[in-house]
Formats: C-alpha cells, sequence, structure tokens
C-alpha cells in the first residue's frame, strides 16, 4: 500500500466524516432527531450502511450512531512519510467514507427535496438523477445478474475535453457497462455535463447515470453495488464479508479519475477497494500494484485517455467480446434505451406516419441463400432529411430444425437488435413497427442494408441452431409493403389463432419458466395455454419452442397429473414441480386464485392484482401506472411488498394478456370481480376484453369499472360502482 495514498485517503475520509458530523448537528437543531430520513422509494434504507452494517437508518437520531461507528473506524492521521504495513486501516478509512458520504447525501434529501430529479433520466432543469429507486434497481440489476450488463464504471471529475468526454463513455457502453457518474473536478466541471453538451443522451436507459456533483454522490455507486449484493445474491444485511465477495466475484466494476485526484476521491477509492473495484487514474498519482483485494491491481495512474478503458478492463478481469456487427455504427445492448428524438430525425418509418411491418417466416432451404440482404425501392441516398418511407422488414429462415413455432421467437427479437445499433430507434413490433434514422447514422454511412445485416449477424449468434440460413429483404414502395403486410397479417392471424383456441383442459404439459429465479430464488412461473408467465413475455407455445430450442434451459414441460381442483387450478403434476423447482419451499399454488395459494410473484410481473376487500372485489395496476391505487399503494410499493417469488395470499402478479384469459381469478368468479384499473390500461387491453365480457354477458363490464379519474381509494370507487351497478357488488363475499 503506498503510503501516500493511504495518508491521503485517511486524510479525505477525516475530512469527509467531520463533514457529515456538521451536517448531522445542522440537520439536528433544524428537524429533530425524530425526522425521518429515507432515500426515495426503496427498501434498503440507506444502502451501504444497511449491508455492510445491518442497521436502518430510519431518521435523524440513526445517523448519529452511524457517525459514532464512523469515529471508531477511522484510523489516526498518518503522517506523509509514515509507513502502512497493511492495508486494513486504510479500507476501514473506506468504509468509514462511505457510511458518511450516505448521511451527507440523505440529509440532503430532506434539506433540499429537490435537488436530485428521481427517476430514469434527467429534466431539463435538473440533472442529478440521485439514488436510484427499487423499480430502477430490480430492472437494471437484473442485467448484472443476466449478464447483459457485466458491470460499471464510476467516473469522477471531468474528461479535458467534451470529444474525449464523448469517445470514453462510447467505449464503456461498447463493452455494455453501466457508468455512474459523480464528483465535479477541481475547476468545476463534470463528466455528466460534458456528455450533455455533446448532446450524448444520459441517464439509465443509456446507461450513462449522471448521479451527482458533489464526491459525496460516487457513495450512490457503492450503494447499488450493495444492493446487487441484497437483492440478487439473497445476502442478509450486515454479511458484510458476503457483499463484498459478491461484488469482487461477481461485479465487474472500477474507478476512473479525471484530473487532479483530492484528498476526498482518495477515500472513496479507499472505500472502493474494499468491494474489489480497482481505481485507474489518468494522471500520474502514486500506484498500488500488488494483487490482493482487487483482481489485480488497485490503483494504476497516469493512463491516457485512449487506453483508460481498456486498461480498466484488464485490470478488473473483465472480458467482454464487443458485438461487431458489420454496419458503420457503434453497436450494443446500451444504446437499446437511447432515442431519437424529432430535431436528430434524418428518415422515419412506420409509427403511424407511414405503413411498416416486420415479420419472420420459414421458407424451402433452396429458395434462400444465407446472408443475403435485399433493398426493393428507395433507400438513403433516394431521399433527403426528414422524408418518410413505408418499409416491410421480410425475414426468411429455413433449416432442418426450423419450425412454424420459433418465428415470432425470432420476431420479437427485431426490436431489441436494432436499436441497439447507435442512432437507430425502434418500437412496436409487427404491423406497428416505428423506426427512426438519426442524422448521425446517416452521416456515419447507415444504408438499410444494415438493418438487415444487424439481424443477420445477431440471429445467426443467438439462434444459429434452430436455423441453418437466414436472408433479409426490405421494402419501401407503397404497393410493395402492401402486399407484404397482408402476407403478415395473414400469420399474425395464424398464430393468434392458434393458441386462443386452446384450452388448459386440452393439453397435458404446461411449462414452467425460471428465468426469474436468479433474483428471486423460490418463484416459478408455471404457463398453460390459457396463463401466460407473469411477465407477459412468455405464453404456452413460446415456452414449448424455447424448450425445444435449449432442452435443459429454464422452461421445461410439467406433466399435469390427476387434477385437483380444476377451479382453483391445482394439479398433482405442477405441485410436484413445484415443489422441486422451488427447492422445497413452496408445497403448491393454485393457477386461477389470488386468495388460495396464489401463484408466486418474482418481480418483473406486468400488472399486479389485489383484493379491494370493501367493494368485494379485485384490483390491478399496471408497471406504467406511477399513481395511488385503491389498495393504498403505488404499484412500485406492491411490486416490492409482493414480489422476491413468495406466496401472498390476497395478491398475485399476472400479465395484461391474462386479465381477458377465461381462467383470469377464476376460483373468485373471473372477470366480474374487477373493480378498479388504470384507465389507459383499459383502453389497451378494450378490444379483447370486450370481447370476454360479451361472452360473460356484461358486454359493457369495462365502463363498469373504476379507474383513476374516478378514485384510487374504495371508498372513493363504492358509489361509482353501485351507480354502474357492477356486479361485484352482488356476488358472494371474496372473502
Ligand atoms: Fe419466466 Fe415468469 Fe420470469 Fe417471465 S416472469 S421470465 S415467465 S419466470
Ligand atoms: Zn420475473
Amino acid at each position: 500500500m503506498s503510503k501516500i495514498i493511504a495518508s491521503a485517503g485517511i486524510r479525505g475520509a477525516h475530512r469527509i466524516v467531520e463533514q457529515a458530523h456538521k451536517k448531522f448537528d445542522e440537520a439536528l437543531d433544524k428537524f429533530g432527531g425524530n425526522h425521518e430520513v429515507a432515500f426515495p422509494n426503496t427498501g434498503y434504507y440507506l444502502p451501504v450502511i444497511y449491508g455492510i452494517l445491518g442497521y436502518p437508518v430510519k431518521k435523524i437520531d440513526d445517523i448519529g450512531w452511524v457517525l459514532n461507528r464512523c469515529d471508531a473506524l477511522l484510523p489516526p492521521l498518518v503522517k506523509e512519510n509514515h509507513y502502512l504495513p497493511y492495508l486494513g486501516p486504510a479500507l476501514d478509512a473506506g468504509m468509514a467514507t462511505f457510511f458518511a458520504e450516505e448521511c451527507i447525501e440523505a440529509i440532503r434529501y430532506i434539506e433540499d427535496p429537490d435537488y436530485y430529479q428521481p427517476g430514469e433520466e434527467p429534466s431539463e432543469e435538473r440533472l442529478w438523477l440521485g439514488a436510484a429507486d427499487d423499480v430502477i434497481l430490480r430492472k437494471r440489476g437484473v442485467e448484472f445478474v443476466d449478464g447483459t450488463a457485466p458491470g460499471f464504471a464510476a467516473i469522477l471529475g471531468a474528461a479535458p475535453d467534451i470529444e474525449t468526454a464523448k469517445k470514453i463513455s462510447i467505449q464503456l457502453q461498447e463493452r455494455n457497462l453501466y457508468v455512474f457518474m459523480s464528483s465535479h473536478s477541481t475547476d468545476g466541471k463534470t463528466f455528466s455535463e460534458q456528455l450533455k453538451e455533446a448532446d450524448v443522451q444520459i441517464g439509465w436507459p443509456t446507461r450513462l447515470v449522471p448521479f451527482g456533483y458533489d464526491v459525496s454522490a460516487t457513495v450512490f455507486a457503492a450503494g447499488f453495488a450493495t444492493r446487487a449484493a441484497l437483492s440478487f445474491g439473497g445476502i442478509e444485511p450486515g454479511d458484510f464479508r458476503k457483499i463484498l465477495i459478491y461484488n469482487k466475484d461477481r461485479i465487474f466494476a472500477f474507478a476512473l479519475t479525471f484530473g487532479q485526484v483530492t484528498d476526498e476521491w482518495y477515500a472513496n477509492g479507499l472505500g472502493a477497494v474494499n468491494y474489489g473495484f480497482p481505481v485507474i487514474a489518468d494522471t500520474p498519482i502514486p500506484q498500488i500494484l500488488p494483487t490482493g483485494v482487487c483482481t489485480y491491481e488497485h490503483v494504476v495512474s497516469d493512463i491516457p485517455h485512449e487506453e483508460m478503458v481498456e486498461k480498466a478492463a484488464e485490470v478488473r478481469g473483465l472480458k467482454v467480446t464487443i458485438d461487431k456487427v458489420p454496419i458503420p455504427l457503434t453497436y450494443g445492448p446500451a444504446f437499446e434505451g437511447e432515442r431519437v428524438r424529432k430535431g436528430d430525425v434524418f428518415l422515419e418509418m412506420g409509427g403511424g406516419r407511414t405503413l411498416a411491418v416486420e415479420y419472420v417466416t420459414s421458407v424451402e432451404m433452396d429458395q434462400l441463400k444465407d446472408g443475403n440482404i435485399e433493398v426493393v425501392g428507395p433507400d438513403i441516398k433516394d431521399i433527403k432529411e426528414g422524408d418518410k418511407l413505408p418499409l416491410a422488414i421480410r425475414v426468411e429462415v429455413a433449416g432442418r430444425k426450423m419450425q412454424a413455432d420459433f418465428e415470432p421467437i425470432l420476431e420479437r427479437q427485431i426490436h431489441h437488435l436494432v436499436n441497439y445499433a447507435q442512432g437507430l430507434m425502434h418500437i412496436g413490433q409487427r404491423d406497428i413497427t416505428w423506426i427512426r434514422v438519426s442524422k448521425s447514422a446517416v452521416e456515419k454511412g447507415f444504408t438499410l442494408a444494415d438493418i438487415g445485416k444487424i439481424l443477420h449477424a445477431k440471429l445467426h449468434g443467438d439462434f444459429g441452431t434452430i436455423f441453418d440460413k437466414l436472408q433479409v429483404k426490405l421494402y419501401t414502395k407503397e404497393e410493395d409493403v402492401q402486399e407484404h403486410l397482408k402476407i403478415a397479417r395473414g400469420l399474425y392471424r395464424q398464430r393468434d389463432e392458434r393458441i386462443e383456441g386452446m384450452t388448459d383442459e386440452d393439453v397435458d404439459l404446461f411449462y414452467s419458466c425460471t428465468l426469474c429465479q436468479s433474483f428471486a430464488p423460490n418463484h416459478v412461473c408455471v404457463v398453460t395455454p390459457e396463463r401466460t408467465g407473469l411477465c407477459g413475455a412468455y405464453s404456452w407455445l413460446d415456452c414449448r419452442a424455447s424448450n425445444e430450442i435449449n432442452p435443459t434451459g429454464p422452461n421445461q414441460p410439467i406433466e399435469k397429473g390427476e387434477i385437483i381442483d380444476p377451479v382453483l387450478g391445482q394439479w398433482t403434476g405442477v405441485n410436484e414441480f413445484v415443489f422441486k423447482a422451488s427447492r422445497g419451499n413452496i408445497e403448491k399454488y393454485s393457477a386461477y386464485s389470488i386468495l388460495n395459494e396464489p401463484m408466486t410473484s418474482c418481480g418483473c410481473f406486468e400488472c399486479i392484482a389485489a383484493v379491494a376487500p370493501m367493494c368485494n372485489g379485485v384490483m390491478t395496476v399496471d408497471r406504467d401506472f406511477n399513481g395511488m391505487t385503491p389498495a393504498g399503494m403505488k404499484f412500485t410499493t406492491l411490486a416490492g411488498t409482493v414480489g422476491g417469488g413468495l406466496i401472498t395470499p390476497g395478491f398475485v402478479g399476472h400479465s395484461k394478456l391474462y386479465i381477458s384469459s377465461k381462467k383470469f381469478l377464476k376460483a373468485e368468479g373471473g372477470l366480474k370481480r374487477l373493480v378498479w384499473m388504470p384507465k389507459h390500461l383499459k383502453e389497451e387491453i378494450r378490444e379483447r376484453f370486450e370481447k370476454r365480457a360479451a361472452e360473460e354477458g356484461i358486454p359493457d363490464l369495462l365502463d363498469r369499472i373504476a379507474d383513476e379519474t374516478v378514485g384510487t381509494t374504495e371508498e372513493e370507487i363504492y358509489p361509482f360502482l353501485e351507480e354502474k351497478k357492477h356486479p361485484a357488488l352482488t356476488m358472494d363475499p371474496i372473502m
């Protein structure tokens, strides 16, 4: 351990803890010890403190306790030339730094509630996002578990110029890393502002996260890492060894510092080293090279800007294959969330402005040439900025193992595969596709054939086992698009009918999905023809196809066995499977009930239903509705209460499609129990819902269901239900 770093870091830690004491004293005076303290929308309190110490900070007084711990942890100041024989004291100083910084930031949330812009993206006025809430953690954390994101880079300071900032951020995005930005440089500049100035889209969707202006905002990165270990690693709060080891082994993170490294930065660097995260600096600071806590070196300095990212990857032992597709655009999952704004559009296709359609279809082996890409009709060179074109994308596949059931699975990839290209935006699917091509993509040489090249390269890479050859044809003439629209709609209809006509009684096999066990270890979705997986992404046919593609994968066939109860939806085979797949934690569950042993809920349900006892019914709310619901909780709180792979009678996660299934909460009386749901959800599912309601003999049921415009408590909606003669009010008591 370099003595200079140790002494500077310990000095910095002392200063940060001192600052926290000052903030604490002021807050105590101003708000009193009982005033509530929290980061927004989280069940993890102040996460580093909660994870490492097992101590939930709930009020200002609790901060006093934490600061006492910091004082005890802080090693005495070391003289400049004093030799520290081992890392211990310096690492303690690093931990104390993080605890103190969390206290500082928590007090900021009380003092200046508008300082941070909560949510995914900064607004025009407010750049800093602050601590990630649990919804963001769940959504993004999964990517750390499933490998879509190997880790993150914490950036402190500001690049020497905007161009360098932009280059480095792209290099990090290409490696699929998240970029957590905090701390201004000594001259007050920040990396986040540089990216913003360069017109780079920042926020969680593009993985470039502006946490905060001050150095203390660095702790939000440590908090994210700590929560990842707690929620995805299933580690108990307070088990600090496991948390640090989880991060060292599982999260490929490192810090990049730009410009003069202050004592406070050193202190944060020491904190990072605890987690096994090395620090790479662009300035000549003393290095800590021996391996130990980190995979390789702890601090590597004086690295030229062009080499920083590569060096960091090497030091952290990060092996990433950059997605190479033969197109002139940068490509990777980090660009999936990037939008092409109106002013940046060169070409637009679909989205209601022109006709657009995309589909995958099988052809005979001798009818296609693998890798063949054709563009029929005007391309980029034939149009001018701001033009619109109709578009049909026809992907033809052939192979001995190819089946019609695989087509929709391949088709569903088009959305994210096209989105991964920087400068392209893809929304929707099937015949509601909408593609925007940005000016910068065109400047880099993009042509429509590149969409075909992307699909060819990526589909081969990911699904090469199920087909042998693939070619893509793109049509941009109105009459051609019309023709392909007709063909595609025919295919869609066939597919929909295949599943719509099927009932749970028709089949002997259901399918499991255990994809979500990575973060909800007991969770099993049992997918039946009439009940899709609760995330909405897996239908019975999808699971069957996926099982054929990958027989040892997360979708396994389940023999139904004997029927135990047709109303609840319980079968011997299903219960046996669930018991095994949950490692003995779940004995049995019902497919069609919300009250009687409902299915487990992981965390990615499209909707969550809850019993509304006063209205003798059930309400449901989807992920996009962030207001209050009659259950007395918002979606996020409901999700936090019910998710995690537990059975919670009275609550159940489900897909949107399931609402209009004949088996929807059949045990409680089905569709007629539904008394409240968000207005936009009503509109989204109206067509299918009305068809089902008509079968139930109440064609106008949807309009008798309350929504947020009627009220958001049971008391508020009850009179409306009475007035509309909602059927739930006269049904048997639900509880
Ligand atoms: Fe699979 Fe269910 Fe998770 Fe969807 S929610 S991915 S169906 S386990
Ligand atoms: Zn899930």
